[in-house]
């Protein structure tokens, strides 16, 4: 103990050149103290000898990993710890090196006590004393763990453990490389951002199993379209991207469309079927960025407006699209401080029956900015593209059951109010809507939601089955805008639904166009078929109307019989109208 103690001293004073003006500060006593603590409870081995490499000192740690304790190891000479048949080439090395004076950096293998043998890192500094080297400070790491983890991580970090897909590290490093190598040769490159639609919905519905098979899939079309040598990879949860080396603009997109049309192709989850709908955005190396992360954020702004041009489309970073999303950065802000602010409120739109008496009302969203009625069009593409639009739509749900419950019996007609597919899609759907009826319109089906077709095409199965829900809780349902999306008249007959609403476009065209009449013959046929009351949608003129009577419409709604009004005045059309007939304007 007084032996090691003395030594320590020794040490300190050879090392004090350079630590002087701490020891001048600190006791040398406490000084060497917290040296040790220091020592003891570092994570490295540190062995600390003589000249001649007798060991005179060991931390905690050396004797943890190598099973002596410390009367055992002190007075042991350390080269005989090496183990045995160890590279004599590298013994001397390590000699050769120390000798010099130079520092010794290398992994050595050890032999612990119980016969095991073990590999460190291992730093050897020569510490003299004068021209003599008096001490060996001998520094140890067991990095195989490390390694190991190591080794792992960066497996993780660079490629995706779903789909063995690059990850979005990896890419931008791959980029990167790509970009900086022989920047002289004109080379060219096409990042593309692949995005799924509403794939979160496929593991809501089908499990994250089936949502996982999926990502693969979806992977090995992405790898069978682009060369070996290209970067495929997996870059947020749900996006994918691509980094095609050596490819110009009209290649870029030729691979990108051929891409698309493989990716719309089914996929197979479990027993079912699925059609995705996609997205691709492209940025162009050198002339839309010339790194990593320009190129990747322009691509995104290139797939975020191809999302606005509808879906599975391809879009091209150009600047406009750049100046564009800025714009739309703008028209969101605004939109959420008008949530915030209340500025959304609700016009009443009465349609009519056969006989022109009021039969019903949709409720349509207006935003009324300082006195200004903004029109839907402006900023429903916007908002639809917005978590919040569901928290609108429920509220104007719960506003139009209050203003039944409100309104006298003699008074009280159907109203519906529109949801978006965002707000199908959403599982608390049920839940919100039949707490608001409970509350306030205990089982009277005068209440409704207008669902638009691409709700229903993505998941059939369970629409048929919210609708019957909804249908259980006194809630009925419209297919609105109808035969503007895949017109799928067969998809139709599988719906319960109680209202069919006949797209404005082909009631435009009903009187002159012969094949606009009989494409609305058959649907408000086949609606009746299938119990369905048919709703023509945007009736400005009397030919229309008569066309419309003639071929069995139920309803009608439109200019000719009422404007959307606000909810006064809806209120005084409904008082007056429960005491007479209305007639056609302009008459
Ligand atoms: P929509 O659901 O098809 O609503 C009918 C639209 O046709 C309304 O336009 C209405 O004012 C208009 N319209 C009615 N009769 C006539 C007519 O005779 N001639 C013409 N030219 N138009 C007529 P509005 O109020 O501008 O709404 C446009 C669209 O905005 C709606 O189309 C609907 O898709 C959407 N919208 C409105 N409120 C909401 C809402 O609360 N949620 C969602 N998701 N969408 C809404
Ligand atoms: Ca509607």
């Amino acid at each position: 103990e007084g032996f090691f103690c003395a030594n320590i001293h020794k040490l300190l004073t050879v090392l004090s050149s350079e630590v002087e003006f701490m020891l001048n500060k600190i006791e040398s006593e406490q000084f060497s103290q917290m040296i040790i603590t220091a020592l003891n409870t570092a994570s490295e081995c540190v062995v600390i000898t003589d000249e001649d490499f007798k060991i005179l000192y060991a931390n905690e740690n050396a004797l943890k990993m190598s099973g002596y304790s410390g009367e055992e190891l002190i007075g042991k000479d350390y080269t005989t710890c090496l183990q045995s048949t160890y590279n004599k080439a590298l013994k001397e090395l390590i000699y050769n090196t120390l000798k010099k004076g130079n520092i010794f950096s290398g992994h050595i293998v050890y032999n612990m006590k119980n016969g095991d043998i073990k590999r460190f890192h291992s730093i050897i500094t020569p510490v003299k004393t004068g021209d003599e080297t008096s001490f060996y400070v001998i520094v140890c790491r067991d990095t195989e763990k490390e390694d190991f983890l190591k080794r792992e991580l960066e497996k993780l970090q660079h490629y995706d453990s779903i789909t063995g897909l690059h990850s979005k590290l990896s890419l931008e490093k791959n980029i990167e490389l790509f970009v900086n190598a022989e920047p002289r040769k004109k080379s060219k490159g096409a990042l593309a951002i692949i995005s799924p639609s509403h794939l979160s919905d496929v593991n809501k519905v089908f499990g994250l199993e089936a949502g996982n098979k999926i990502l693969k899939q979806i992977a090995q079309r992405i790898k069978s379209c682009t060369r070996e040598y290209d970067i495929a990879a997996r870059i947020e949860s749900e996006n994918f991207a691509i980094f095609m080396k050596n490819v110009a603009r009209d290649k870029a997109i030729s691979i990108m469309q051929r891409l698309m049309s493989r990716l719309t192709e089914p996929y197979t989850a479990g027993k079912s079927t699925i059609t995705l709908s996609f997205n691709i955005g492209v940025s162009l190396y050198p002339q839309d960025g010339s790194d990593a992360k320009t190129l990747l954020d322009r691509a995104n702004a290139a797939m975020l407006d191809a999302k606005q041009m509808g879906e599975n489309t391809v879009g091209l970073f150009e600047k406009h699209i750049h100046e564009r999303s800025i714009k739309e950065w703008h028209i969101k802000t605004a939109i959420k401080n008008a949530v915030d602010k209340g500025e959304f409120v609700l016009y009443y739109q009465p349609y009519v029956d056969r006989k022109v008496m009021i039969a019903g009302a949709e409720s349509l969203l207006r935003w009324e900015k300082n006195g200004k009625m903004i029109p839907p069009a402006e900023f429903i593409p916007h908002l639809e593209n917005m978590d919040i639009i569901t928290d609108v739509e429920y509220r104007n749900f719960e506003t139009i059951t209050k203003e039944l419950k409100e309104l006298s019996s003699t008074m009280a007609i159907p109203i519906s109010t529109n949801f978006c597919h965002r707000t199908i899609s959403r599982d608390d759907l049920l839940q919100q809507i039949t707490s608001r009826v409970k509350e306030y319109l205990a089982g009277k089906k005068l209440v409704g939601i207008e669902i638009v077709e691409r709700s229903f095409i993505e998941n059939l199965t369970r629409i048929k089955r919210l609708i019957n829900e909804l249908k259980e809780v006194g809630v009925f349902v419209s297919i609105d805008d109808f035969g503007t999306g895949y017109s799928s008249l067969s998809y139709l007959a599988q719906l319960p639904a109680d209202y069919l609403k006949i797209d404005i476009s082909f009631i435009r065209d009903i009187v002159k166009a012969k094949h606009v009449q009989s494409i609305v013959r058959s649907i408000i046929f086949l609606a009746k078929e299938i119990n369905m009351k048919t709703i023509a949608e945007g009736v400005e003129t009397k030919e229309q109307f008569e066309m419309l009577k003639e071929m069995g419409c139920d309803y009608f709604q439109g200019y000719l019989f009422f404007k959307p009004m606000p909810e006064k005045a809806f209120k005084e059309v409904l008082r007056a109208s429960s005491k007479k007939v209305y007639s056609i304007k302009n008459e």
